[in-house]
């Protein structure tokens, strides 16, 4: 995959790009991340990229010319269409859906934006998703851009070590992921359930499985509102809400 980020502040990525798993991934080839200044398309000669508003009020807004320029110059007409990603507070709500969907994708372009927003052309005619990692407000996109590209990039096989860790994650099965243990068994007065020193995969299984549910039914209610409970787990939750103990 190829991922293009247009940004006012490429040093803002140096250390995100070339750290931990993404500069793993990075360095074995499966994803290739650029960034671009788009200050370099500008077209006059003071280099600005953004102007005062049309009806005025306060804050900057950001030119369309030298965004649009700097797509341009990163896409070929030849090749598959990119998806061009604006990053804003008005936009779709990011989620792990979302996620696994681009990861699907060759080719990614995010915009970052800076000051008071977009000339409303580049959200009209250039992008093709706009996204928001939550409602609040940040000073620009970069922040919100490497969190979705983190998150795209180890979906992509070969990025995570085991392959499995990203199907048992939250929200890729529809629920809270069930706790985890290690070493050492006893730690102060706080010892591992005795289940996962078992052998017994199975039971190991079950006992996952109830505590995923568990979860998310006590901290997010509404995901467990759209998951397809089986059974076997209408009968857990039913057990929870009635105050019993599900814990085996
Ligand atoms: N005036 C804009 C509004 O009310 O929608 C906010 C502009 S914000 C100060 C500047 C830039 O930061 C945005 O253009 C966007 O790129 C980025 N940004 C801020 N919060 C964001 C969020 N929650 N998700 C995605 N991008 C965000």
């Amino acid at each position: 995959m190829r991922i293009d980020v247009l940004t006012l502040f490429p040093a803002m990525f140096d250390g995100v790009f070339s750290s931990s798993i993404l500069g793993k991934a990075r360095e074995k080839g499966i994803v290739e991340l650029n960034t671009v200044n788009f200050r370099d398309f500008s077209n006059n000669k003071h280099s600005t990229v953004d102007d005062y508003p049309y009806g005025g009020g306060g804050g900057m807004v950001l030119k369309p010319e030298p965004i649009f320029a700097a797509v341009e110059s990163l896409t070929d007409p030849l090749a598959s269409k990119p998806r061009i990603i604006l990053m804003c507070p008005q936009g779709e709500p990011f989620t792990q859906r979302k996620a696994e969907e681009l990861s699907g994708e060759e080719h990614l372009i995010f915009i970052c934006g800076h000051y008071e927003g977009y000339d409303e052309r580049i959200r009209e005619h250039l992008v093709t998703d706009e996204l928001s990692i939550g409602d609040y407000v940040l000073t620009g996109g970069e922040l919100p851009a490497m969190v979705v590209i983190d998150s795209v990039a180890r979906l992509l096989p070969g990025v995570l070590g085991n392959e499995t860790s990203a199907v048992t994650d939250s929200f890729s099965t529809g629920l809270l992921e069930y706790p985890h243990y290690t070493r050492p068994v006893q730690f102060r007065e706080w010892a591992v359930p005795d289940i996962l020193l078992s052998g017994h995969h199975a039971n190991i299984e079950k006992w996952r499985k109830k505590q995923a549910i568990e979860r998310t039914w006590r901290k997010r209610p509404d995901l467990l509102a759209k998951y397809p409970l089986g059974k076997e787990e209408r009968q857990w939750l039913q057990e929870l809400q009635d105050g019993k103990d599900t814990s085996s």
